[in-house]
């Protein structure tokens, strides 16, 4: 039996038909055309997880990789514009702060906008650190635009099943051959790499390269090819959702709900005909029914169809890359909807793929650097996440208790000793977020640090006051001047 690594890679075979399967089809079969065959094997009697439906601005980047028409894609997914993401009732019952996408402030080389922000506090300026923050204010306003001469960060809201048959049409027409069938067993070399998929159809779907995109199930990556798992439920507890579409509400806010409530959380996530809705919840400390009373009684529009229940476990995969097989999605692991970083993630494991990809057949170098950027990049969003969790004052229940005492990752204490002492944060290497989200989510709940540098202490007071004065008109000036969202998305993309 011949060493498939040693094999040149010719053809690429997609397992899963859900978003990241067909992300990573559509990129695939657009970037190595002519290099690469590229076939998708999806299994409609088993169907998507269907959810995912908030995104992060690097989704714009990935989308002009591919040559993706933006008005285009958000006819046909129903979408709309994201700034950020109103956390409520997370630091205390009834706080309320937005963590937005795009800049706050205006810091200088040496110190970042937080200590002009702390000092400007201590001398009595009345403003919150979001009121620094062109997005974060449109967003309060539910308004949105764009123009050649101002720049604004965004992300969007998408319908998850319209997204993937958008995807499919998209790689489709550039070559991706999709095979309707259920994946009944995977065939393996001697070295242990696979060689194809077995269909229940009898028919077998060989490749050089496998890319598992099964979702939870792991088809591939560990049902075949046993990579391993490394839990994170310790720090991210809440392992159930219960989700239900709604009717369009009368506003569309530009951007996604995170409402805690005493044992998780609730999203609400408006696309432009209907409003998408989930509890996020810890079975350890919530019945499903009474996950599925309280996500009722917080609709606030009738129901489209009965609430149903979804089950994971926070985590990783050991390896993102073992052996000629790439984990892409749920089947690599799964962090938390929080922060809306899936999607964004498996559209990074594409393009790093991208980059790296193994032309002359699998190395071990290839798959070693791809594992070590993907996992360093996923342990510090868990940091991020976890931080949501565990910087709180709420004491009204066992799960919030666990969360606030719980031993969190020594990298993610080490943020928070810094935060405290010092008003320092920080973006390490590639990291996803950048300093002012870690700002934002610290302030905003109850992270108040004791100190700041003394840099902008030596400011003459008229000086700092103004130029805190001239980024809030400037912002005001700007958000003045911008449509409603709604009134944004019917003249630039109606929904199909
Ligand atoms: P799936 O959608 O489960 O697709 C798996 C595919 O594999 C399907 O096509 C299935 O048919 C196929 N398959 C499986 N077994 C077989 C077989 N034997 N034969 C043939 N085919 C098979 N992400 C975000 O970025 N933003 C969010 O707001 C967000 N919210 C979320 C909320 C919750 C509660 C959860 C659980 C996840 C959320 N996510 C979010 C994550 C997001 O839903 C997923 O990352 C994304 O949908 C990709 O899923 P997937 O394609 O990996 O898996």
């Amino acid at each position: 039996m011949q060493n498939n690594s040693n094999q040149a890679v010719k053809k690429v075979v997609v397992a899963g038909g859900g978003t990241a399967g067909w992300v990573a089809a559509a990129a695939l079969s657009k970037r190595l055309k002519g290099l690469v065959e590229v076939v998708l094997v999806e299994s409609e009697d088993i169907g998507t997880i269907g959810v995912g439906e908030s995104t992060i601005p690097p989704v714009q980047l990935f989308h002009n990789i591919l040559g993706i028409d933006e008005q285009e894609f958000m006819r046909a997914t129903d979408a709309t514009f994201k700034l950020g993401i109103s956390f409520e009732n997370w630091g205390q019952i009834g706080d309320r702060y937005i963590h937005p996408f795009g800049t706050t402030g205006k810091g200088s080389f040496l110190t970042d906008f937080q200590h002009y922000f702390l000092h400007g506090q201590k001398l009595g300026v009345e403003a919150s650190f979001g009121d620094y923050c062109y997005e974060l204010q449109a967003a309060k306003a539910h308004k949105f635009g764009k123009s050649a001469t101002s720049n604004i960060s965004y992300a969007y809201h998408l319908d998850a099943g319209r997204y993937a048959r958008f995807l499919r049409t998209f790689s489709e027409s550039h070559g991706c051959r999709r095979i309707e069938g259920k994946i009944a067993s995977v065939t393996q070399h001697q070295n242990g790499d696979i060689k194809s998929l077995l269909l229940a159809s009898g028919e077998e779907v060989s490749g050089d390269l496998f890319i598992d995109c099964t979702g939870f199930r792991a088809l591939l990556i560990e049902q075949t090819l046993q990579t391993g798992f490394v839990p994170w439920d310790h720090w991210l507890p809440c392992n159930k959702a219960v989700v239900v579409q709604t009717e369009s509400a009368a506003t569309i806010p530009p951007y996604t709900r995170a409402i805690a409530h005493d044992s998780g959380w609730q999203w609400k996530i408006p696309l432009q005909h209907r409003v998408g809705n989930g509890l996020v919840y810890a079975s350890d400390y919530l019945s499903d029914e009474l996950a599925r009373q309280r996500l009722v009684d917080g609709l606030e529009t009738s129901a489209l169809f009965e609430p149903r229940f979804l089950s994971y476990q926070t985590g990783q995969r050991k390896k993102f890359w073992n052996k000629n097989c790439v984990a892409l999605g749920l089947s690599s692991g799964f962090i938390e909807p929080l922060e809306s970083t899936s999607i964004y993630l498996f559209m990074n494991g594409v393009v790093r793929l991208l980059r790296l990809f193994p032309f002359d057949g699998v190395r071990q170098a290839l798959a070693d650097e791809y594992n070590q950027q993907s996992i360093s990049e996923l342990e510090k969003i868990r940091d991020f996440i976890i931080l949501h969790y565990h910087q709180t004052e709420r004491t009204n229940s066992p799960f919030w208790n666990y969360c606030r005492t719980m031993q969190v990752p020594d990298s993610l204490a080490h943020r928070m000793e810094l935060f405290r002492e010092s008003a320092h944060a920080f973006q390490s290497g590639e990291e996803m977020f950048r300093l002012e989200s870690w700002t934002h989510v610290m302030l905003g709940q109850r992270l108040q640090p004791n100190s700041y540098h003394q840099l902008v202490a030596s400011l003459p007071e008229q000086e700092l006051r103004q130029h805190l004065q001239n980024i809030r008109d400037t912002i005001g000036r700007a958000v003045e001047k911008l449509p409603s969202h709604r009134d944004f998305l019917r003249q630039y993309c109606p929904a199909n």
